[in-house]
């Protein structure tokens, strides 16, 4: 597998020492030589800062990165500094999202109410300057309508100007395949490049799975379940699951693989090393 086409997602630690932390691991995954990383960013601004100053330290290493810019709570007036501040940095990716309501309620205060407003005007603003990625749900977004709904919500939103989707992390290969094939039935004209949670930690998995709408199937749960606290288990087991996840995806014609490490170097680092080895 070329190991050109991974992205590597981080938020932005919210301690010295996090920030610390990350610098080791950009360090030990910028080895492996991403297409870009990318660097969330909190609902409403509450990471306003440490999004920027992640961003800007990667970018001052020279790696390339792609700030999250989201909807809820923002204005036109903030949106237009942070693409102004972004842009005169020479930042030329960015991945532009809703973003989710503290509360998980629907829409939110701010000028834009979906993604495929932000793009739009993303693109308004500062024409083709930054290369745009969005974000798609093989499992369908919780609060969407129905799954036919979301899925021409997401066409809209790539056909408002995004050049490129990330998905929701999954672990149904299927899922994903069926959204590729029912969106390009739609005309998507964009390659949708999985996202991949590796396994790492049963409780918080299962937390965030339940919040973003992801299933972890039974089996797969039952036995993550089985290891209880056995963490060496968890992690050997996680590595050979999410490992055969990739590999169907990238044989089935995924074209590439996003990674949300959690900012660890390790497992992503194995999981491509093992990829690579292929
Ligand atoms: P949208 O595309 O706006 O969709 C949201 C919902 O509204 C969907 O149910 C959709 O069907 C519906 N919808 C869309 N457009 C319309 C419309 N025009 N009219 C009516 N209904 C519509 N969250 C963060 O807060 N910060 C991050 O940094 C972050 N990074 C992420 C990165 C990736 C790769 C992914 C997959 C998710 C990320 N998220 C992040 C989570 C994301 O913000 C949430 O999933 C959010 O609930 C939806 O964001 P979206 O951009 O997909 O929204």
């Amino acid at each position: 597998m070329k190991i050109s086409n991974v992205s590597f997602e981080f938020f932005p630690p919210k301690t010295p020492e996090g920030a610390e932390k990350l610098r080791g691991v950009r360090a030990r995954l910028g080895e492996l030589d991403p297409e870009f990383f990318s660097v969330t960013f909190g609902a409403g601004g509450s990471t306003k800062e440490g999004t920027w100053n992640t961003v800007m330290e990667l970018h001052a290493e020279g790696r390339p990165v792609a700030p999250h810019i989201s909807c809820i709570g923002t204005t036109r007036g903030s949106v237009s500094e942070l693409l102004t501040g972004y842009r005169a940095a020479g930042i030329r990716r960015l991945v532009a999202l809703r973003g989710d309501m503290p509360s998980g309620a629907a829409g939110g205060a701010g000028d834009f109410r979906y993604a495929n407003e932000l793009v739009e005007f993303v693109r308004t603003e500062t024409g083709d300057w930054f290369h745009i990625e969005v974000a798609g749900y093989p499992e369908t977004h919780p609060q969407s309508r129905s799954p036919a709904d979301d899925l021409a919500r997401f066409v809209q939103k790539v056909k408002a100007g995004a050049d490129s989707a990330i998905t929701q992390y999954f672990f149904n290969p299927d899922a994903y395949f069926r959204f590729v094939d029912d969106a390009a039935a739609l005309g998507c004209p964009v390659p949708i490049v999985p996202g991949i949670m590796p396994i790492t930690n049963f409780m918080q998995l299962a937390r965030f799975s339940d919040a973003c709408g992801a299933e972890i199937p039974r089996w797969i749960r039952r036995r993550l379940e089985s290891f209880g606290d056995d963490r060496e288990s968890i992690r050997a087991f996680g590595l050979d699951v999410v490992q055969q996840l990739c590999e169907r995806l990238v044989d089935g014609g995924a074209p590439g693989l996003h990674f949300y490490t959690m900012n660890q170097a390790e497992p992503t680092a194995e999981l491509c090393r093992r990829l690579a080895a292929r």
